[in-house]
Parts: structure tokens; C-alpha cells; sequence
């Protein structure tokens, strides 16, 4: 193997100054949110009491295709922004593919992620708006890092609430959360109504994505000038992360390229929204129709493949609004696999109707398949993958392959959504073969489906 990849850099002057809202371009707009005991659709002010103001508009804006990023968010880009985006010839050597791939490269922001471009825009609302405290809750310890990060910047005070078994997996993730200096809190945690029920009744439950918002939000709720803030999922998150995707066109005009083929790992949609938008312009308008847009996920939390499309919560209590989602019911318990971004049993709106208008594609990828890919980008490229990022590479991989059958040199554009080096644990289990994959039983799945209100009929 060697390492001869090429960087498309561009400068600071090169920020997007304006985040690209895709509701505008849509066929079909998103389905509105619902309020959870009337059943009808949210308006922005129903939000105010959870959410920052300027969040909760941004969330119900489908008006206007540009949305101006303030001055202080653009200023604190600048210390990661822009991103490169590199052309992997090491990886395509090392597959033998006539493929040209190309990945941008999210894992140099200082937290290791792209969550940091919607963290600074939330922490900045939030303060504008002068509410003095914030809560979230964290999967694998990225969300809550960035937020940590932006939190101290902006002056906030952040309470987080870690799932428990990326709490006791990743502890280095902890320990940076705790250096910018948050308050990490396991979750299910005995603190809040929702986390006492759920230990009562599974007490070993190693906690989900969905819990911990649970908690997150119900602090939220109940303590003086605090909000709550989410990493993935919600429209004004997809919203934040289009600076990745806006670059990334600048990026691929100087390599002379359009892709043929956009991929993002996939949890909620934020990174996959981010780097897959400003891209779908192109199919919206016509110039570049036949594009394809593949969002890649875990074998064992498929909500894109072999999930439904209808309103549920973003939560395991019930505490948010009904979403309209790709979902697995917000009762679905994901195997504790070490890409723990990716454990959440549902979709954001827009990605979600994207794909019922089959305007984007999903596949889901076993857990040791991603492992393999993360291996070999790592040994031909020399960055360590995140676990999550490594089933964007893995579909990556899939498609290269394909190529290299058919003969066909296609773009790939793939998000590299962060980097590893806090994973080693799971890369540690990886070479001593003590990981598996988890396949999802039928049964599972419609038993918690079953359980949903049939709103979409
Ligand atoms: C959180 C996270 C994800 C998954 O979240 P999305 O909102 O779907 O992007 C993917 N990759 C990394 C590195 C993450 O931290």
C-alpha cells in the first residue's frame, strides 16, 4: 500500500455564509411535526418552551432556501473550517478500482466530528437568546463533545446525559466532555422520572439514544432558563450540517469532478443531510439527475431498510413531539454495537420522505464489514475511521467493487464523518475477534412497530 492521496483546500474567505434549507427544493415537503395529545401540527411557538427560539423557526422553515449563518458561528467555524476533501487514490489502489473516490474529511474539527457545525449554532442561539443553561444527551460521546466544546465557548452551563454503555466503552469520551468542563451523567440515571422508571423495570438495561433524551429533555423542562439541544434527527440539525456538503461542491469543481455517488454513514441524518443536500439540488433542478445518494447504516439498527414510515417519538418516554419518521418504534432496543452514533430507532423528516420518494437510497451494513473497511482505509489512507464513519466507507467499498465488475470509473463522494482515535477499544476487540455482527429478527422489529398509532395510514 501507499500513501499518495490528494487534498482540495480551500480558504476561510470560503465558509458557506449561509446554511442551505433543502425543504424549499423538496417535491414533497416533510410531513409536520404533531403535538402528541391533539394530533395536530406544531407551530413554532409550541416549541419555544424545549427548544431556543431561532431553532425552533429554523425548524419549521420551509421558505427560505438560504438561511444567513451569523457572524459569531462563522468566526468559530474558522478554527476547523474549512474542511479538506481528499482524493483517497491510496484506498482506490489498494482496491483496484477504476473508481475515483473522494471523502471530506469532517474528523479534523478540534472534537473529532462534524457534530461541532450545528453545536456552535445551538450554543450560539441559545446564549443570543440568554437562557443560561443547556441539556443533550450523547450516543458514543461525540454529540456531547462538541456540544461541551461550544457550550464553555458560548458561555453555558451543559448537562449531559451519556448512554450507559458508551459511558462504561468509551470513557476518554467522558473525560473530554468533563475537560471543557460539562456534567456527564450516565443514562438510564436515577435523576429524572424517566430514567428511575425504566431502571425499575430492566435494572441491567445498558441504555439507548432514545432514553437518554428522555432525561435530557425532561431536565430541560423542569429547571429555570435551561433548553434542550439535539445532535441528529431534527430539521434544523440537517440544516447546520449543509456547510459540509456546500464545500465539498466548491471542493469537487477545483478536482475538475461531480459525483456519481454521495454516501453518509447514518444515525439520525445529520452528517448524511450535510454532505448529501447541497448535492441534491442538482437532482431537484435537473443538471445532475442521475446522481444517487446512498445513506449507509447498521445491519443491527436498519430503520431505513426494514423500518416504517410513520409519526413516532423522538424519545423512549414520549416526551417529544411526533415526528414523521423511517422508524423502528421508539421502543426498539439496537444491539451494543461499537458504532453507537448510529443506535437511534429513528430518521429525521426530511431524510425520511426523501426516501419515500425514493429520491435517496439505504443500505444496511453487518458490524464486522465495517470493521474491515475501517481497516483498510486506515492502512491506505492513514486516518482511523470512527466506527460510524466506517459503514459510510464500507458502502463506499460496495460501490467501488461494483465499478471495478462493471468496468464503469464512477465519483464517489463519501462523508468522513469523524475519526477513531477514542475508539481503540472497539478496533482492540476487532483484532482479537471478539466482535460479531447482530441481525434484527422480524419479530423484533413489527413488535414494535405494532405498538405505534397508525397516523400515516
Ligand atoms: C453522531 C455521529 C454519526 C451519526 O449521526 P448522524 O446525525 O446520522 O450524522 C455519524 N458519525 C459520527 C462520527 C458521529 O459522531
Amino acid at each position: 500500500m501507499s500513501l499518495d492521496s490528494k487534498k482540495f483546500l480551500l480558504q476561510e474567505k470560503d465558509i458557506p455564509t449561509a446554511w442551505y434549507n433543502v425543504t424549499v427544493d423538496m417535491p414533497n415537503k416533510p410531513r409536520p411535526m404533531l403535538h402528541p395529545g391533539t394530533k395536530q401540527p406544531l407551530k413554532a411557538e409550541d416549541l419555544y418552551p424545549i427548544f431556543a427560539e431561532e431553532l425552533a423557526n429554523q425548524e419549521l422553515n420551509m421558505t427560505d432556501r438560504f438561511i444567513e449563518i451569523p457572524e459569531e458561528v462563522r468566526e468559530m467555524y474558522k478554527i476547523y473550517r474549512p474542511t479538506p476533501l481528499v482524493r483517497a487514490r491510496g484506498l482506490e489502489k489498494a482496491l483496484d478500482t477504476p473508481a475515483h473516490i473522494y471523502f471530506k474529511n469532517e474528523s479534523v474539527s478540534p472534537v473529532g466530528s462534524h457534530k461541532l457545525n450545528s453545536a456552535i449554532a445551538q450554543a450560539y442561539y441559545c446564549k443570543k437568546q440568554g437562557i443560561t443553561n443547556i441539556t443533550t444527551e450523547t450516543g458514543a460521546g461525540q454529540w456531547g463533545a462538541a456540544l461541551s466544546l461550544a457550550a464553555k465557548h458560548f458561555g453555558l452551563e451543559l448537562a449531559v446525559y451519556m448512554v450507559k454503555v458508551s459511558y462504561h466503552q468509551k470513557p476518554y469520551r467522558r473525560s473530554i466532555m468533563q475537560t471543557y468542563g460539562a456534567e456527564v451523567i450516565a443514562s438510564p440515571s436515577m435523576s429524572t422520572k424517566a430514567g428511575r422508571k425504566i431502571i425499575t423495570e430492566h435494572p441491567n438495561y445498558q441504555g439507548s439514544l432514545g432514553t437518554a433524551i428522555s432525561e435530557a429533555v425532561e431536565l430541560a423542562m423542569s429547571t429555570p432558563n435551561c433548553r434542550y439541544t439535539l445532535g441528529s434527527v431534527l430539521n434544523h440539525v440537517s440544516l447546520h450540517q449543509t456547510v459540509i456538503g456546500q464545500e465539498a461542491k466548491k471542493q469537487m469543481e477545483m478536482a475538475g469532478e461531480y459525483p456519481d455517488i454521495v454516501i453518509g454513514c447514518f444515525g439520525g441524518g445529520s452528517n448524511f443531510s450535510g454532505i448529501s443536500f447541497p448535492f441534491l439540488q442538482g437532482k431537484f433542478d435537473g443538471s445532475r439527475a442521475a446522481t444517487r445518494f446512498i445513506a449507509a447504516e447498521p445491519q443491527s439498527c436498519p430503520k431505513l431498510t426494514r423500518g416504517v414510515f410513520q409519526y413516532d417519538f423522538g424519545d423512549e418516554a414520549g416526551y417529544t413531539p411526533l415526528i414523521p419518521m423511517r422508524t423502528l418504534g421508539h421502543n426498539f432496543a439496537p444491539a451494543n454495537i461499537h458504532a453507537g452514533g448510529l443506535r437511534y430507532h429513528g430518521a429525521g423528516a426530511i431524510v425520511s420522505q426523501l426516501l419515500e420518494d425514493k429520491i435517496i437510497e439505504a443500505v444496511d451494513i453487518p458490524q464486522l464489514e465495517t470493521f474491515a473497511a475501517a481497516t483498510l482505509f486506515a492502512q491506505s489512507e492513514g486516518i482511523i475511521p470512527a466506527p460510524e464513519s466506517s459503514h459510510a466507507i464500507a458502502a463506499t467499498i460496495r460501490e467501488a467493487k461494483a465499478c471495478k465488475e462493471s468496468g464503469e470509473s464512477k465519483v464517489i463522494l463519501f462523508n468522513l464523518s469523524g475519526h477513531g482515535l477514542i475508539d481503540m477499544a472497539a478496533y482492540d476487540q476487532y483484532i482479537a475477534g471478539d466482535l460479531s455482527n447482530y441481525e434484527v429478527t422480524q419479530d423484533s422489529i413489527d413488535n414494535n412497530i405494532d405498538t405505534l398509532e397508525k397516523i400515516i395510514k
